[in-house]
């Protein structure tokens, strides 16, 4: 029985439009990881600016600035924090830890230092991992007001008494929370939302990786309309979200499908976090993705740490977002740590997951409703043209459970499902169908 794969093309065809990927993709995922990964970034900041101000080099942003005290739900937007430099010299002079040479060095919202002190004080604002102990952890202070210091276990261990100079040069005053946002008007007001983090500083899987792919698939989708339109968040994790929603409380009703764009550029296996009520139609989408695309993959039920999906579905909006990504956060060792970086992090690995984006937005702008326009018995295929030896074998029998299922409560994604056939031959089998007269779709 020969039986033809549908195999990844290079171009993904979405209507007649086209999602590039190959080389050139590699190249340009690598390119702006690069660019972006030494940029300091946080909840609020120039980091979180800078950041958009390149990603919009690529796709047409609409950047938004929320003040500070902004009341949000439970929450309040915070102070803006800056930072221009922060070391530590030891008792003879030298400069020891440097924020110049790794942002990770400082806790994320430290407030101003600028003092000397013993060791056995300096120490309280000491981080490291012994476990892990030449990395250098990422640790943050957002709601705390206080200060700190990453280092190495190897480093804070051979530390020697004395006297030690602190300075931080950073700022935590009112300002505001900036984000990003671009909307890509489809047929359809109803939403796709792709949504990504941009607070963390220097480690690339957690959450750079997925701000690269929401740019660049952004880019790819901006190229042909769409039967949904897309919306993209670019967004400080939790805090963002919360702005987001908050604004957006009526808004949020078009979103139909989501994913939360994080941890998708290391070499691990694929990993999908289910939305809250597990059986939306994003969450059978990325399913049969997985599936047809024969890369090992776990499917994972929904659990409420993590990224924004837990705001996303948080009761009072209950969206159907869930998150694709390999390794999830919190399990590989290089989490929250220096070791998160681009040697960890490659292009080919981002690339792969957006093939995996762009396969899953395929089923869903494609998906349809299945209605035989000739239910009574089967409709004969020879005369048509559609049964014969030149038709690969899954594509004829696709035809037979098109002609079976299509009884108009089934869409095609049910009956790829159900026939365990790739989505992309029923697809293709269907449009044969409606050519003919057989089959109304939608
Ligand atoms: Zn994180």
């Amino acid at each position: 029985m020969k039986v033809r794969l549908v195999k990844l093309p290079l171009f993904f065809v979405l209507g007649q439009k086209f999602i590039y990927s190959g080389p050139h993709m590699v190249k340009e995922i690598d390119a702006l990881l690069k660019r972006l990964f030494p940029i300091c970034r946080s909840i609020t900041g120039n980091g979180v600016r800078k950041t958009l101000s390149i990603i919009r080099t690529h796709v047409p942003l609409k950047i938004k600035e929320v003040p500070t005290g902004t009341k949000v739900f439970d929450w309040t937007v915070p102070k803006e924090w800056n930072i221009k430099d922060a070391y530590i010299k030891d008792p003879s002079g030298e400069k020891i830890v440097d924020f110049k040479k790794n942002n990770l060095h400082i806790v994320g919202y430290s407030i101003p230092v600028n003092t000397k002190m013993k060791l056995s004080g300096l120490k309280k604002h000491l981080h490291s991992i012994p476990e892990k102990p030449s990395i250098i952890p990422y640790k943050t202070s957002y709601y705390k007001e206080n200060w700190g210091f990453c280092v190495t276990h190897e480093q804070l261990t051979s530390l020697k008494d004395g006297t030690y100079e602190v300075v931080i040069d950073s700022s935590l005053k009112d300002g505001s929370l900036t984000y990003g946002e671009l909307l890509i008007p489809g047929k359809s007001k109803d939403e796709v939302l792709i949504s990504c983090g941009i607070c963390h500083p220097s480690m690339a899987n957690d959450s750079l990786s997925g701000v690269v792919l929401a740019t660049l698939l952004a880019k790819e989708l901006l190229k042909k309309k769409g039967r949904y339109s897309y919306r993209f968040l670019f967004i400080p994790e939790t805090i963002g979200a919360i702005v987001w929603l908050a604004g957006n409380k009526t808004g949020a009703k078009r979103i139909k499908h989501g994913l939360v764009a994080t941890c998708l550029g290391d070499s691990g296996q694929f990993n999908y976090k289910k939305s809250r009520a597990g059986n939306a139609s994003i969450d059978t989408a990325v399913e049969k993705a997985l599936k047809d695309s024969k890369m090992p993959y776990s499917i994972l039920d929904y659990w409420p740490t993590g990224s924004d999906e837990r705001q996303f579905n948080s009761p009072g909006f209950s969206l159907p977002i869930g998150s694709l990504m390999r390794s999830v956060y919190g399990h590989f060792p290089e989490y929250h740590t220096s070791g998160d970086n681009l040697d960890f992090v490659k292009g080919k690995y981002v690339e792969e997951t957006l093939r995996l984006y762009a396969e899953v937005i395929f089923i869903l702008e494609n998906d349809a409703l299945c209605t035989s326009r000739n239910p009574f018995c089967e409709p004969q295929l020879g005369p048509r043209g559609l049964y014969d030896d030149h038709h690969p074998e899954e594509f004829v029998i696709s035809l037979l459970w098109l002609a079976n299922y299509s009884d108009g409560k089934n869409t095609l994604l049910d009956i790829a499902n159900i026939a365990d056939q790739p989505f992309r031959a029923v697809q293709a089998a269907a449009e044969s169908l409606e050519k003919v007269g057989f089959l109304r779709l939608g």
